[in-house]
């Protein structure tokens, strides 16, 4: 069975008088940085729902004469997010369901789909759904044995065993819920008082409107013509992912209250509390780490330098290169400059280490462009476990820090040094309590079950997440040990 896999961006606006599609569009369109696979468009005039949808990016996939045939008052739209293994039409959201009764769109990942099936069947109505899909046709199955849209929200909420924000829209009312950790984000504006809900506050600043309040985790908000209403759905247990701090988010966006540009800055001024360099020029891996490289430069007094220069062009519905250009890998996104380099000792910053491919190619890149020196610096700890809750990290056997020793990865990098920021370095310079986070990726606790996944897991003491005893204390955090890790897969 496939999982549910979605890393995304949504968007949706309950506004009579508005063009609530054009705003859409607008919306996503600040938010393509969330996905560049998919976009698309539903809108409701209150009779009949619209669609249109399509791979590529938000101005591959619309026209004008497509926003202006999505009639209505009420929208939603998705951006979705690239996976590995390919994609599929049908991947595409918003979807459908209900006999064209609601339309869905999905930020998060469910990496456990059983209990959903397990409603299903219940229902009587197995379908042969996957991924997103599945949560559609439970809502649908409901509708079916006659609840209306938001009471069938209400019974497949608790089947919905994971991190998900979720847009939900029906001929005349738009519902917005996330799940009780509040793992990924999702906010609520006010334009011309109609309300609209985007995964990141940036596209409300985008389409004028103003910043009200997050969705809670574990409610359910709900948009129509009285205005908008509030219901609890589980007791929140806020876990909110620091993922979208590091990487995922926009730097104009704020997150639980802080603006992420402040955060990555603080980042950086922190990483020259835990590591002093003597070095020449610090520069900044574009964009992420532009933030955390100046607060890095300012706490130094080293020199802030451009040193890499990135094709802003080079997103994911590029068209991969022939073999011989795909061997200069990171070139066609990144090029060095020989004149901020040259005969400089290099402190190079960038927001995360995943695979560590691209980090490599980019310290050989310094080298070769002249740099004597080149000292990695990382806002965000070691990632040596995998993600479940839509950040799209790969296996864990596929992730350099859970298989090498940080000397290791630095010998790997070919750099002069490497620094990681510490896990506790990292949550004071976001200013949120470590128990409000979600730090899976680093440490390996995740908030909410990862199901079949967590005979995946490896600890350092060769345990599973299954049998894992509970209440861990940070000491405990595991490190991988490659040999168990290996036989494992
Ligand atoms: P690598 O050296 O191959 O691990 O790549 C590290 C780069 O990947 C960093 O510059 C990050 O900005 C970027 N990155 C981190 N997480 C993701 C993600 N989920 N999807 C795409 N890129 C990512």
């Amino acid at each position: 069975m496939e999982e549910a896999k979605e890393k995304c961006g949504v968007f949706g606006i309950y506004g009579k008088g508005l063009d609530v599609a054009r705003l859409t569009y607008f919306g996503l369109y600040a938010l393509q940085h969330r996905g560049q696979e998919s976009a698309g468009i539903a809108t409701s005039d209150g009779e009949r729902l619209r669609a249109r949808k399509g791979m590529g990016l938000v101005a591959q996939v619309f026209d004008e004469e497509s926003i202006t045939n999505l009639h209505g008052h009420i929208a939603i739209g998705h951006n979705r997010y690239s996976t590995t293994g390919g994609s599929k039409p049908e991947h595409i959201q918003p979807m459908l369901g209900g006999k064209h009764a609601f339309a869905l769109a999905h930020n998060g990942n469910i990496p456990s789909t059983t209990a959903l099936w397990n409603y299903l069947r219940m229902c009587g109505d197995v379908s042969e759904a996957s991924d997103s899909r599945i949560v559609v046709d439970a809502i649908s199955a409901a509708m079916k044995k006659g609840a209306t849209l938001e009471n069938a929200v209400m019974e497949v909420y608790p089947f919905i065993t994971g991190a998900f924000s979720i847009l939900v829209m029906g001929h005349d009312r738009l519902i917005a819920m996330r799940d009780r950790c509040g793992i990924r984000p999702l906010s609520i504006g006010v334009i011309d008082g109609k309300y609209v809900f985007s995964s990141e506050t940036c596209a409300l600043q985008t389409i004028g409107a103003e910043y009200i309040r997050d969705v809670e985790p574990g409610e359910m908000a709900i948009a129509d013509k009285k205005g908008l209403r509030s219901i609890k759905l589980a007791a929140a247990d806020p876990k909110f992912d620091v993922f979208e701090f590091v990487y995922f988010a926009r730097q104009d966006s704020t997150l639980l209250g802080h603006p992420v540009y402040e955060v990555r800055k603080n980042f950086g001024k922190q990483l020259a509390k835990e590591r002093k360099i003597k070095a020449d020029v610090v520069i900044p891996v574009p964009e992420t780490a532009i933030p955390t490289a100046l607060g890095y430069s300012q706490a130094t007094e080293v020199p802030f330098e451009l040193g890499l220069s990135k094709n802003r062009y080079i997103h994911r519905t590029f068209i991969q290169p022939e073999q011989h250009l795909r061997e200069q890998g990171v070139k066609m996104k990144l090029t060095a400059i020989p004149e901020v380099l040259k005969g400089k000792r290099v402190v190079a910053v960038d927001d995360s280490i995943v695979r560590g491919t691209t980090s490599r190619q980019i310290v050989r890149m310094l080298f070769e462009a002249g740099a004597k020196e080149v000292h990695f610096l990382v806002s965000s700890p070691p990632v040596r476990f995998p993600d479940f809750y839509g950040i799209d990290t790969p296996r864990q056997d596929q992730l350099v820090a859970a298989l090498k020793s940080e000397e290791e990865t630095c010998r790997y990098l070919g750099a002069t040094s490497l620094q990681y920021l510490t896990l506790q370095g990292m949550i004071s310079a976001i200013g949120v309590p470590e128990s409000k986070l979600n730090t899976s990726c680093f440490t390996g606790r995740y908030p909410i079950d990862i199901g079949e996944h967590a005979s995946e897991i490896v600890y350092d003491d060769g345990r599973n997440s299954r049998t894992r005893r509970k209440g861990n204390t940070r000491k405990d955090v595991p490190r991988m040990r490659n040999r168990r890790l290996a036989k494992r897969h």
